[in-house]
């Protein structure tokens, strides 16, 4: 059945290949693959239609602008392969809204920004990606926004911190590069209780980096978040070929966040939009699934081997959120869904011999390896190891690192679409090098 109407009878695996089927975002209908568009400025039949469209750019509360095809003005307001990217990354996370943006900093940015102000504080969990963190730490006190760290497993500890300024909790889960799980619904409960003591204009929001498990493996707005973020660049895009970031979520910010796209310029590329649009997204269950049971095995067996320490992989049934992995982490048909992302500690005498280890096991794999590459980055189709520690999360200090939870000789893995026993080859014969 053809309908644009009803789209809740399809599985996401179908909704994600075909999308609302027909877009008002552009009306090409002879095309099996949405053709890309490459015109950074559009043609405007008349002085009156030009002024309707800036007219109507980012109103969209008004009811009546959305009864028509959008009006394309200018690449960076809106152009057809970035909205209809868009339709199709709101219908994966069950959000009102979504937006595209340059890349997943420049959706991280985007959404802190426009939901705080000077004054306002941000509550984020201590634990983040690198960049995420920076920013927090670095760049939004600049700009008048206070910005603290908190554990967000200690909900009364959270609770606490809370202040009449505070406008967003932030947090990632599973929290790169750890593993460990924060309970969205938990979270939820916190926000509900503080928003009963405020006013409309003063609301508390909970902002989620989906990154890590994808909306195939957790869903956060449906367990109560405000707002997800993507890095595109990662297990959505899929391949590697190209960065993007999103915010999905309440539409009551959608014409704000236009706005603001449109001011600081951070819009993601046409030919990226589309390569997300109909490479990335349709394949995404298909590539994680597959990603998920390798991960496991690949858990399972440095698990095993007497060189680890501990492995942190949310399937595991030895891993400390493992209960918490399989309440929160589903995957589109209901099933447990842990993800595509391991980390791990080998053993030592020391922290440092610790590390000194980790380094020697991944400098071999780097030189010896077929399926396991050093690059920072993940969720890709090849299999990725590195060191947050120096990478990924190297603008955390060394000992809030420590403080954290992030081992010296913490590796992250993630895991690709290598056959599997090729990926433990690999990493045996490296972890016979220590
Ligand atoms: C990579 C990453 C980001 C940043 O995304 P970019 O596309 O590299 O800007 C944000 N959050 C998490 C969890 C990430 O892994």
């Amino acid at each position: 059945m053809k309908t644009t109407d009803d789209l809740t009878n399809y599985h996401l695996d179908s909704l994600l290949i075909h999308g609302k089927t027909n877009s008002e975002n552009w009306d090409y209908s002879h095309h099996l693959v949405p053709p890309v568009s490459a015109s950074a400025t559009f043609k405007l039949d008349s002085v009156e239609r030009g002024a309707q469209g800036f007219v109507e750019f980012a109103h969209n509360e008004n009811p009546d602008s959305q009864v028509h095809r959008p009006i394309y003005i200018y690449e960076r307001l809106g152009e057809p392969n970035k909205n209809i990217l868009e339709e199709n990354l709101a219908i994966a996370e069950s959000g009102e809204m979504a937006l595209s943006f340059s890349t997943g900093m420049a959706a991280i940015s985007g959404i802190l920004c426009t939901l705080a102000s000077s004054g306002d504080e941000i509550i984020h969990h201590h634990t983040l990606y690198g960049c995420t963190y920076s920013l927090l730490v670095n760049w939004l006190p600049r700009f008048g926004i206070k910005t603290k760290g908190a554990g967000f497993y200690d909900i009364e500890g959270l609770k606490a911190s809370i202040t009449p300024k505070t406008r967003i909790l932030y947090f990632e889960s599973p929290v790169n590069p750890t593993l460990e799980l924060i309970d969205i619904e938990a979270i939820a409960g916190v926000i509900r209780e503080e928003n009963i003591k405020r006013g409309d204009g003063r609301k508390l929001f909970m902002v989620v980096d989906n990154t890590f498990a994808t909306p195939v493996c957790q869903q956060p707005l449906t367990l109560g978040a405000d707002f997800v973020v993507h890095s595109l660049t990662k297990n959505i895009g899929g391949f590697g070929t190209d960065m993007g970031g999103a915010v999905i979520g309440k539409k009551f910010i959608y014409d704000l966040l236009l706005l603001y796209r449109k001011d600081f310029g951070n819009t993601l590329s046409t030919h990226s939009a589309w390569t997300h649009l109909v490479y990335g997204l349709p394949t995404l269950n298909l590539r994680v699934r597959q990603q998920e049971r390798t991960a496991l095995l690949i858990a399972e067996f440095l698990a095993s081997h007497t060189a680890v320490e501990f492995v942190n992989y949310p399937g595991l049934p030895s891993f400390p959120g493992y209960a918490l992995a399989k309440k929160q982490m589903k995957d589109p048909s209901g099933h447990f869904a842990p993800g595509t992302m391991i980390y791990f500690v080998l053993k030592g005498n020391s922290p440092e011999d610790k590390k000194e280890k980790g380094k020697i096991m991944m400098n071999f794999l780097a030189t010896n390896a077929y399926t396991v590459t050093l690059a920072v980055s993940l969720g890709n189709i090849k299999t990725l190891v590195e060191h947050p520690g120096s990478m990924t999360h190297a603008a955390i200090p060394a000992e809030e690192q420590v403080k954290n939870g992030m081992e010296p000789g913490g590796i992250r893995l993630s895991i690709g679409l290598e056959f599997h026993s090729d990926i433990i080859a690999d990493l045996r014969a490296s972890l016979e090098k220590i």
